[in-house]
């Protein structure tokens, strides 16, 4: 079985998130997506919200989707999030499945700058969502020449290679980022977050949210 791994901050989760998680459902049949929303992320500024309100506020915004997973993984773990460690104790966890980590395509771009970004390829496949503003004509040498080498375009491939292929996703462009959520939730504005996610948000009093 296919087990997609969805690391990211979620701080919180929004739109653009679950319109990919619930797309990538569609696009590759059968398939778990794990949303797991890092302690410490070793690439970025640190979260606004500690890990239980993300951990809570993911639960929240997928409670109609059986296919979605809320992952505490790395909230039980010591140190910076790294998804090469992760993905190896993934490994370990569900021996029989085959691993993919989901990423947007703004991910992607920076890919080769994470942490043990070859052993990540020898655990798993990526799965890149494309994002407004992002385009693989932005990628560097090295993203290149791993998409030369790797990528694949149907998604049956990700089942005949136990790892290391970069499938683009066609998932639904959405244009909503954390950061414009945080923003709006500040001045008091509509936001791209679901009414449950909502509701967390203002019972835990999160990002200065009006009451
Ligand atoms: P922030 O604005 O705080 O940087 P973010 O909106 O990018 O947050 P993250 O939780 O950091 O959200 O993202 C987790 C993963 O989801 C990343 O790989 C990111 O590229 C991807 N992602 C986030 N939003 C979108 C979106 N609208 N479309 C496609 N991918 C997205």
């Amino acid at each position: 079985m296919l087990r997609a791994i969805f690391g990211g901050t979620f701080d919180p989760i929004h739109r653009g998130h679950l319109t990919a998680a619930a797309d990538l459902i569609k696009e590759l049949g059968y398939v778990t997506i794990h949303l797991m929303p890092n302690a410490v992320p070793p690439h970025r500024s640190q979260p606004q919200a500690n890990g239980q309100h993300r951990l809570a506020m993911i639960e929240c915004a997928i409670e109609q989707h059986p296919h979605m997973r809320a992952e505490p993984f790395e909230l039980n773990q010591q140190g910076p999030s790294y998804t090469a460690k992760t993905l190896r104790a993934m490994q370990k966890l569900y021996p029989d499945d085959t691993l993919a980590f989901v990423m947007g395509m703004d991910s992607l771009l920076s890919f080769d700058q994470w942490f043990e970004w070859q052993s990540i390829l020898a655990t798993a496949h990526l799965i890149v969502l494309p994002r407004p503003g992002y385009s693989l004509a932005e990628a560097n040498s090295t993203i290149n020449q791993l998409l030369s080498e790797r990528r694949v375009t149907c998604t049956t491939e990700l089942n005949r290679y136990a790892h290391g292929r970069i499938y683009i996703a066609n998932t639904t462009l959405t244009d909503v980022s954390s950061t414009a959520v945080r923003d709006a939730l500040a001045s008091g504005s509509d936001t791209e977050i679901s009414a449950a996610v909502m509701a967390y948000i203002q019972r835990h009093q999160l990002y200065s949210s009006p009451l």
